[in-house]
């Protein structure tokens, strides 16, 4: 069998730091290993407008931002096709034969869906488009073949879904479709990064992100205002690095060549918090360090992302070309589809 990634993004905002300790610094990895036969990004615009309809200009203009964020991250279209969801047409028509596969039941249960609908209010108005965004997902996943979805955790019911939704599609039509499996994150930190402000999840729609565009002020400012533990109010105050998100950014981006040009007095970070959990090390000390870690490994996205914005034709021309390649590919599928569910009447 082929392996196969499909990955993406929802265009309702510049990517962040979570993004790319979650996935996107995955997925480069991935793309450069040469283990894999195919890699497809998709920057889902379809799905982003299940909760930003009323808003088309903003989703239309983070479909930007985001492919600028993957070319700086290193995402290569030389070696991924880098595509845009709306301009797959196949997508649709898979979703809708897919949608008789799932209960409305099954899809109320999905936990990520269901966190989602509290935080935008959707509890009284919920649009379908919304609810039954996880079936599209599995149209988006399936119409690649793909193998891989590299994913942080809170995508993890989308991809259990999409196997079950495989598995009936393939019991009642025979053998068409591919089960896909998710990869996470190898460092526990980076499954879900928290926000800036201590809350679970670093997201785009809470406001508690560092962008991976942010100038070198605005993380310096970011970093310094960060959440840490409330209890740790004097310097010799005995503090906790669990729950503290300056130690779990640490744990996701900090490294001993870090220690050694920035915080030589410890040798690694288990030493930094073993001083902090016994009291007598200060968050300002930790904030500063966390600064340098983190200005060091955005400099150089950022420069790219500087160089790339001068040309946004091009980019737009990259996305182009991918969606004709990807558009190619998902035409084959829903034609294996059709043929299984014998609604090719005229082939
Ligand atoms: P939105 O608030 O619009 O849903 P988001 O910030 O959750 O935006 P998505 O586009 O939904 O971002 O997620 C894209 C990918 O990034 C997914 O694989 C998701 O698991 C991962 N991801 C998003 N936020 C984090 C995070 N804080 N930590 C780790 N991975 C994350
Ligand atoms: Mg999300």
């Amino acid at each position: 069998m082929r392996n196969i990634i499909l990955t993406g993004d929802r265009p309702t905002g510049k990517l962040h730091i979570g993004h790319y300790v979650g996935s996107l610094k995955r997925r480069v990895e991935l793309q450069n290993s040469g283990k894999f036969d195919e890699i497809y990004v998709m920057i889902a615009d379809a799905q982003a407008l299940t909760d930003n309809f009323d808003n088309p200009d903003k989703v239309r203009a983070n479909i930007t931002e985001v492919a600028l964020d993957y070319l700086a991250c290193g995402l290569d279209p030389a070696k991924s096709t880098i595509f845009v969801q709306s301009h797959i047409e196949q997508l649709t028509e898979l979703t809708y034969y897919y949608m008789n596969l799932v209960t409305l039941a099954r899809l109320e249960r999905n936990p990520t869906v269901k966190a989602e609908i509290k935080q935008k209010n959707f509890e009284h108005s919920l649009p379908m488009g919304f609810l039954t965004y996880p079936v599209s997902q599995t149209a988006d996943i399936t119409a690649f073949k793909a193998t891989v979805v590299p994913v942080g955790e809170d995508q993890l019911p989308m991809l259990e879904q999409a196997r079950e939704i495989v598995r009936s599609f393939n019991g009642l039509y025979g053998d068409t479709l591919v089960e896909p499996k998710a990869v996470l994150p190898d460092n526990k930190s980076c499954l879900r990064l928290p926000g800036t402000d201590g809350m679970a999840k670093m997201s785009k729609s809470l406001g508690n992100c560092i962008y991976l565009s942010d100038s070198a002020d605005e993380i310096k400012r970011k970093v310094m205002g960060m959440y840490t533990d409330p209890n740790h109010i004097k310097v010799t105050d005995a503090g906790d690095t669990k729950n503290n998100p300056t130690f779990i950014y640490l744990d996701a981006f900090s490294s001993s060549e870090h220690f050694e040009r920035y915080l030589p007095e410890y040798a690694n970070l288990d030493e930094l918090k073993a001083h902090y959990e016994r009291g007598g090390l200060g968050d300002m000390k930790v904030k500063k360090f966390l600064n340098a870690v983190m200005q060091e490994t955005l400099e150089p996205i950022r420069t790219r992302r500087e160089e790339l914005e001068k040309d946004i034709s091009a980019v737009w021309e990259m996305l182009k070309v991918g969606s004709e390649k990807a558009r190619g590919v998902a035409a084959q599928t829903l034609a294996e589809v059709k043929r299984a569910m014998k609604i090719n009447y005229f082939e």
